[in-house]
């Protein structure tokens, strides 16, 4: 897939399912078949959201979540923010038939076979969504030679979004996916805890010179990350970031 500009387009989609990733994050996933909607994986959608306390109508930034080999189906996966609007409304009220309006893709916070073989993803939250779908496409599309890294910090097990296919991810030759705990974790839990810093970076990461960089997040967490990749000299034009909020 080339990393080309893709037409901007906005359009209609039902609401087929709702699923609950963890007590606070759901993935909606929309009907696109029928409609003409390209994305380069990391992308994101502006989603219009209703809001009935107000009347007002919302529009807010969310990651692509599925791959986009998948053509007819669109995946978003929302976490609730405590006293936010939009997420309230999407991960309380929202049910399957719903229909929303959807603009896109936008953003330059992209991964491409064409740009290396090798990408470390790191996340934090629902950070993880646009990882996720770059994890997908290489899988979907079969790019055993691309070596992919995902670290995601979590505040606890409960939150894990994507936990199942997490850990079958983690079995491919090609992938490796390690997870953090920040403020609780099971007994026999045997990944890492505590935020992410630079000696389980370089744990995970062999040749620290070689990949590009992937951060996802809350700003505080992207800005940390940033520091943290560059006191291991990685360099500025290997890092890409995506900022939450
Ligand atoms: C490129 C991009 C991609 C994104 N992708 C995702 C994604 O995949 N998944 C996802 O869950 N989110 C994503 N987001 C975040 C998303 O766009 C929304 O910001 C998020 O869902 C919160 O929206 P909201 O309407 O619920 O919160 P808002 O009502 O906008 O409030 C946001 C936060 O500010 C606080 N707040 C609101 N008003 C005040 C106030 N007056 N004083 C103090 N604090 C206040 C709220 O408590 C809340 O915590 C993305 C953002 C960007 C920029």
């Amino acid at each position: 897939m080339q990393a080309v500009k893709r037409g901007v387009v906005e359009f209609r989609a039902q609401v087929l399912q709702v699923k609950e990733e963890t007590p606070t994050t759901k993935t909606l996933v929309f009907d696109i078949s029928g409609v003409d909607f390209d994305f380069l994986p990391g992308q994101y959608v502006m989603l219009k959201v209703p809001y009935p306390p107000t009347g007002e109508e919302l529009r807010r930034a969310y990651s692509i979540a599925s791959s986009p080999l998948q053509k007819d189906r669109l995946e978003l996966t929302v976490k609730r923010m405590e006293n936010g609007k939009a997420s309230v409304v999407l991960t309380t009220q929202t049910k399957e038939g719903d229909i929303f309006t959807i603009k896109g893709p936008y953003g330059k916070f992209v991964w491409t076979e064409d740009m290396s073989d090798e990408v470390v993803l790191l996340g934090a939250g629902s950070g993880v969504v646009p990882l996720m779908c770059i994890l997908r496409y290489i899988r979907d599309k079969g790019l055993s030679n691309v070596r992919a890294t995902l670290l995601v910090s979590y505040t606890s097990y409960e939150e894990i979004i994507y936990r199942d296919e997490l850990f079958e991810l983690n079995k491919l030759p090609n992938v490796n996916i390690r997870i953090t705990l920040t403020r609780s974790w099971p007994e026999n839990w045997n990944g890492y805890t505590g935020r992410i810093n630079p000696s389980m970076i370089e744990r995970e990461v062999k040749d620290l010179s070689k990949p590009l960089y992937y951060l996802c997040g809350p700003p505080a967490f992207v800005e940390t990350m940033k520091e943290h990749l560059r006191s291991l000299g990685v360099e500025k034009d290997k890092i890409k970031t995506e900022k939450y909020g």
